[in-house]
């Protein structure tokens, strides 16, 4: 997702409460930031904001980071928030690649990952969030038992992050190919602006939750 560039967005955002401005300072210190020992839960790639804001509404006990590489994308989450006032969440901008140096070992519950962008040309395959170069990253922050959610409408990209799982030493705890029709899985599924916008359209939704 990309916005037209919006004049003064990075500004606005660095003068929010609700963003982390120097999140390399922050590796070890999240009870810290968050004031509590609640679980820490991540979503890379959390665009406008509303997934995670509204599961941090629907789980107060819960800490969430929404990490997000584009300002003129992200002030529209922070505009939100602002709004909304959510005690349990924060945004950082940055690019999701040095997330090792913002995380400490095993300080994250779990990471969440929605309608990340498909890189489709094989030599972008490792830039893509489910790639076997991001699994290794995410091993080094999550905790043992943490888990890792994904979804995307994406046929391709779900299957390549499927084949991807073994390579990086991850499986597979449940896996769907029709989220919105799978009972289960379903089960208090919280949308996001991408998911309501595909599954709109007669996409059907896929997810994994990984483990490993
Ligand atoms: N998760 C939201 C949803 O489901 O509605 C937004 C999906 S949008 C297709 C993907 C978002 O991930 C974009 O806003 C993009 O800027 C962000 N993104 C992609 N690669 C990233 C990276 N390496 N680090 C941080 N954010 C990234």
């Amino acid at each position: 997702m990309r916005l037209r560039n919006i004049k003064g967005a990075r500004e606005r955002i660095a003068d929010s409460s609700f963003t982390i401005d120097e999140p390399l300072n922050c590796k070890g210190k999240w009870k810290e930031i968050f004031g509590n020992d609640n679980p820490v839960r991540i979503e890379v790639g959390t665009g406008k904001g509303r997934f995670i804001m509204d599961l941090a509404e629907a789980n107060p006990d819960v800490n969430y980071v929404g990490i997000e590489k584009y300002s003129s994308v992200l002030l529209r989450a922070i505009q939100k928030q602002e709004e909304r006032e959510l005690t349990n969440v924060r945004f950082i901008r940055m690019e999701a690649e040095i997330i090792s140096e913002v995380f400490d070992k095993e300080e994250v519950d779990r990471i969440y990952l929605n309608f990340s962008d498909p890189w489709p040309k094989e030599r972008h395959a490792q830039r893509r969030l489910t790639s076997s170069s991001f699994l290794r990253r995410y091993d080094e922050i999550l905790k043992k038992d943490g888990q890792l959610e994904f979804k995307t409408d994406n046929k391709d990209l779900f299957d390549f992050s499927l084949m991807e799982l073994n390579t990086a030493g991850w499986h597979a705890e449940a896996v769907t190919f029709d989220l919105h029709n799978d009972r289960v899985m379903n089960e208090g599924n919280i949308m996001t602006e991408y998911e309501e916008r595909f599954s709109a359209k007669g996409n059907p939704i896929f997810k994994y939750i990984i483990k490993r």
